[in-house]
């Protein structure tokens, strides 16, 4: 998986998996709660694992916008 995708997933899930928890939460029901957390737990494990520098490796910082160079080794990344 590239990084990219990677980065969308990450993303999505934390807020598809946000939104649901909270629904869930708010609402007192709690497939929806419990639904959102796991979607949430596995975009940050997936994040974790394979939004990486592709040059480097090293891991990047999701909660920033994507950077157009790898803040570690200064590689490209479009
Ligand atoms: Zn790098």
């Amino acid at each position: 998986m590239d990084y990219k995708k990677s980065w969308a997933i990450l993303v999505g899930g934390l807020w598809i998996g946000g939104i649901l928890a909270a629904i869930g939460f708010l609402a007192k029901i709690d497939p929806p709660l419990w639904a959102g957390i796991v979607i949430m737990a596995v975009a940050l494990t997936q994040g974790d694992l394979f939004y990486r520098c592709p040059h480097c490796k090293k891991r990047m910082n999701f909660r920033m916008k994507r950077p157009e160079h790898c803040p570690e080794c200064g590689g490209k990344l479009d």
